[in-house]
């Protein structure tokens, strides 16, 4: 009856998934700090800190900036069921997978959905998103910055200027973005925006910051009944997060406050434009890389999300089995495809503390090893040869 059990002791894994990514050293020391209360003194200066650092890196000077307890699909909730109320207008643009999911979290707030769709691997294109705010009148429109299942980078100026004008709020999913790539709420006039802590920013999951402008607060303010969700209600979480009577609302997780704290800290040392040259750099070398050794992208120059890059697997190589073979004889985890993409494409993420050189050129040399291996014609060394190439020139 009695069975035991061994300590955890996970193998080493290099991730080059869509998430999680290797969390930064700084970042799992931070997490052993000791607990505090969670209104103690000196966690409330902690979480100050941490809404301090959001702000920086999201490019935002909103009052109502903080982390939700839970991963970025919490903050994907939080985000919509605050602000959507039954019968409301929403425009979503749905070009993958998470599109898709705004839907249904916008359906089961009641609100009334008007697609506009792309197809999986292309950008949503700004006159179908004017088209749509003009006939839907919405009260909100929501966009995906980074779709992970496709790697599709969003362009956000023009759709941001498109629904500034109607007076709708906009909405932007950055939970792939943040950390990799811009998101700057107040130069885009974003008005709601969320993430996750296991992408970019090189932390655990578990966290989902969150950033509302005054607009979108004063809809949250102007609701007819309460926020559906008690958990995840912004007015008792700023009640908690903000002011000068702090009332408790739930037990945050101190060790994860204390992990976003210690990445943003990561983050904002190497600065945010580094950041993002870094994962771009690292990612055109990957994509020439695989460019060489056969396997292209699906997506077309221009629109390819830094963080995370999709290519076709060729025809007669088994997906499942290289995935299986890259950790078992590499460690390395790659992700396969999602939705229309299972079984045709790999998802590689380079994200936060991924993405460097020394992955890229990796990966490279275990896909060249395991195509090879498995009778797709290649030079061998042609990736590696490529990529190499790509940092000699930066
Ligand atoms: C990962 C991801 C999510 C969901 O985040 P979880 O942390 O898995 O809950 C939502 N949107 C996008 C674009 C993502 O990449």
């Amino acid at each position: 009856m009695t069975q035991s059990y061994d300590e955890l002791k996970p193998s080493p894994r290099v991730l080059l998934g869509p998430g999680p990514s290797d969390a930064s050293p700084r970042v799992l020391k931070a997490m052993t700090t000791p607990m505090l209360g969670y209104l103690d003194g000196e966690f409330i200066r902690i979480m100050d800190g941490t809404v301090g650092l959001l702000r920086q890196v999201f490019g935002t000077a909103n009052r109502l900036t903080l982390p939700v307890s839970g991963t970025g699909t919490a903050g994907m909730e939080a985000a919509l069921c605050n602000v959507v109320e039954p019968g409301d207008a929403v425009v979503v643009g749905i070009n993958g997978y998470f599109g898709g999911r705004i839907a249904d979290i916008v359906q089961r707030c009641g609100g009334v959905v008007t697609a506009v769709e792309a197809p999986w691997g292309s950008a949503i294109r700004v006159e179908d998103v004017a088209a749509a705010v003009k006939s839907a009148n919405p009260k909100l429109v929501a966009i995906i910055h980074a779709e992970t299942s496709t790697g599709v980078l969003q362009p956000l100026d023009d759709i941001s200027q498109v629904v500034r004008e109607s007076g709708a709020l906009f909405l932007t999913d950055c939970v792939t973005s943040l950390g990799g790539q811009p998101v700057d709420l107040d130069r885009r006039g974003i008005d709601i925006a969320y993430s996750g802590t296991q992408k970019c920013l090189g932390g655990p999951p578990g966290l989902a910051p969150i950033s509302f402008s005054d607009r979108a607060v004063e809809a949250i303010h102007n609701r007819a009944d309460k926020v559906q969700s008690f958990y995840l209600d912004m007015n008792l979480l700023e009640a908690y997060w903000s002011g000068e009577t702090r009332t408790y609302h739930h037990t945050v997780s101190m060790s994860l406050v204390y992990a976003l704290h210690e990445s943003l800290r990561v983050v904002l040392e190497e600065g945010l434009d580094a950041r993002y040259a870094r994962h771009e750099r690292n990612a055109k070398a990957l994509v020439a890389g695989a460019s060489a050794i056969g396997l292209k992208p699906i997506v077309g120059e221009g629109f390819r999300a830094p963080m995370l890059t999709t290519i076709d697997i060729p025809d007669g190589i088994d997906d499942v089995e290289i995935r299986n073979r890259l950790i078992d004889d590499f460690g390395i985890e790659i992700g396969g495809g999602l939705g229309i993409f299972k079984g045709k494409a790999w998802r590689i993420g380079l994200m936060g503390e991924s993405s460097t050189q020394r992955n890229v050129l990796l990966v490279l040399s275990a896909l060249e090893k395991l195509l090879a291996d498995a009778g797709h014609k290649l030079e061998a060394g042609v990736g590696v040869r490529a990529a190499s190439e790509v940092f000699s020139q930066a």
